[in-house]
């Protein structure tokens, strides 16, 4: 590696460029595995992941659910089962036809998502209102064959998630299971600093086989959308087929209704995607692998009481539940600073003889700001972070509101789509209005309603002017 660390590109010249650099040169992933779509997670890039896994899993454990895994085929017979389901997976599906050099009686699909494998199961499993709800949630590896140009994280052919699958007795409890995983995605996204639109899908791109899809979706600094988490009503599209039925407290057979809810690595995309600048990755402290970094600065002669005091404000900060290395490598102060700014640590402190004189560290935050602070009162460093965990929501929050604009017509909207974000429309609910917007756009698409608040009409459908009967959030996604 050279000493110069640095991006070539800036976020406005080329941002799919600047991205693919800084996942790269940032350690994040490695694309450049021998087969297409099938990316390498670096060290760095995975340890964000289990950031990530580790908040989620003790949020959902705290809500009674309990983690199980499945395997990772399932045969086709069982993948048809629900028709939608199947029509919607079938094109994306990785099949194995052949295994021991003969081939197969029945093909097998590597799961795009595990449904069908699961209820398979479940079905055998409940018998009485008494084992429910059936709170499941496995982390695990998807493969679907995703024709778009991949992207790492965001679009890849194979990918790391959790996927959450729950089985109730009434659709109330569904319904009000629904509420119960947005608010913990919620929590997640609070965690990654990250302001979503949380919106209800349209009819036409909900999940294959659900009665509704709930989602998350985030502006990224070049102005599209990408999804985030979702979560699907499915109501009883799979108990029927599957036939998972239980016996009530009044003797009768009824069929459950149920949930699924999944978030994968495209989360960390999603992250850098809103929050890096110029200089990389910017990370928020909850879930940045390594919230701080120290930085020795050695002169010749000097070494042993700086490496000796850097030592000592480790062991402090760790002892103060923060997460922090201390880097001594063999490399110059320069690339130090550059590499942990592309990989977004959010606050480095260095340490050189002039600050031991003055019985003080400087800490340079993630955000630019430079500070210094007294060696007996590390407990800033805490608050520093803390801060800027803050003024990163605070970021995100005004750049999702500055970024959503009205639209009244189709006029108005590819006018102002030129700008990016969210427009905010007028559709009557055909499916035809939703493609004609779409093509005669550019590709401004329909992401949906708003999840928590109906919102009354404040114009024609934005296609066809005749009376609307949804407000409509317009984007462009990834
Ligand atoms: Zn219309």
């Amino acid at each position: 590696m050279s000493e110069d660390m640095g991006i070539q590109t800036k976020q406005d010249e080329d941002f799919g460029k600047w991205y693919l650099e800084v996942v790269r040169r940032g350690d994040f992933i490695d694309q450049r595995s021998p087969v297409k779509g099938f990316d390498v997670i670096l060290p760095w890039g995975y340890a964000v992941w289990e950031s990530i896994q580790q908040i989620f899993d003790r949020l959902i454990k705290s809500n009674g659910v309990k983690n199980a895994y499945f395997p990772l085929v399932i045969p086709e017979h069982l993948l048809k089962k629900e028709e939608e389901h199947f029509k919607g997976f079938r094109a994306e599906a990785f099949v194995i036809t052949e295994a021991g050099g003969e081939k197969l009686e029945e093909k097998l699909y590597v799961r795009p998502t595990s449904e069908t494998i699961m209820y398979y199961m479940y079905a055998l499993w409940i018998r009485s209102y008494k084992d429910l709800p059936l709170l499941i949630n496995q982390w695990n590896n998807v493969a679907r064959f995703d024709t778009k140009i991949t992207k790492p994280f965001i679009r890849g052919r194979e990918f790391l998630w959790q996927e959450g699958h729950t089985a109730h007795a009434t659709k109330e409890d569904a319904e009000n299971w629904v509420k119960t995983v947005i608010k913990m995605y919620k929590h997640v996204y609070d965690m990654l600093a990250l302001k979503p639109l949380i919106l209800i899908r349209p009819k036409s791109d909900t999940f294959a086989g659900a009665d509704f899809t709930v989602v998350f979706d985030t502006l990224t600094k070049d102005g599209k959308v990408v999804q985030g988490p979702d979560c699907h009503m499915l109501g009883q599209h799979f108990s029927k087929p599957f036939n998972i039925q239980y016996m009530d407290r009044d003797e009768k057979k009824r069929y459950v209704w149920q949930t699924s809810w999944g978030m994968s690595t495209r989360q960390i995309g999603i992250l850098i995607m809103h929050h890096g600048d110029d200089k990389g990755a910017v990370l928020p402290p909850e879930v940045a692998p390594y919230q701080v970094v120290i930085i020795p600065i050695l002169f010749t002669g000097k070494e042993e009481v700086v490496l000796k005091k850097c030592k000592e404000v480790e062991s402090h900060l760790e002892q103060h539940g923060l997460r922090v290395y201390m880097d001594d490598r063999d490399h110059s102060a320069g690339f130090k600073f550059n590499e942990w700014e592309l990989r977004g640590v959010p606050l480095r402190l260095e340490i050189g003889p002039k600050d031991i004189e003055n019985n003080e560290v400087t800490a340079v935050s993630r955000l630019g700001d430079k500070k210094r602070i007294k060696i007996t009162e590390l407990g800033e460093v805490k608050k520093n972070l803390e801060g800027m965990q803050k003024s990163l929501a605070v970021h995100s929050e005004k750049f999702l509101l500055d970024n959503i604009r009205d639209v009244h017509n189709m006029n108005q909207l590819k006018d102002i789509s030129k700008k990016g974000g969210f427009l905010r429309g007028n559709w009557c609910g055909s499916g035809e209005c939703e493609e004609m917007i779409k093509t005669d756009s550019g590709g401004y698409e329909i992401r949906g309603t708003l999840y928590e608040k109906e919102e009354k009409p404040f114009a024609p459908c934005l296609y066809c002017g005749k009376p609307a009967k949804h407000v409509v959030y317009v984007a462009k996604a990834y």
